[in-house]
């Protein structure tokens, strides 16, 4: 389910119970997916039952959305090199 937020809203990951991932409208593409990546991984771990604290949850989320980011940037480097040689 994908819907349009006010520009005003504050962000922090609000719990969804597995419904519904909010994300802003207007965002640049590698960021909206970065937040995807992170907001599925909440789901995930939803999903698992697992029992783990608000830090460590939205740490282990922050942390999948970086390694996504650094594997996007890996690839994109590797797509730079072929086309400026
Ligand atoms: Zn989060």
């Amino acid at each position: 389910m994908a819907m349009r937020v006010p520009e005003t809203t504050k962000w922090s990951c609000v719990p969804c119970n597995g419904k519904a991932i909010l994300i802003k409208y207007g965002m640049a593409r590698i960021r909206t997916q970065a937040t995807m990546t992170h907001e599925l991984m909440h789901l995930w771990i939803w999903k698992q039952g697992l029992a783990l604290s608000e830090k460590v949850e939205e740490g282990l989320c922050h942390l999948i959305s970086y390694m996504w980011l650094e594997q996007y940037v890996a690839e994109n480097e590797q797509i730079a090199h072929v086309f400026f040689r």
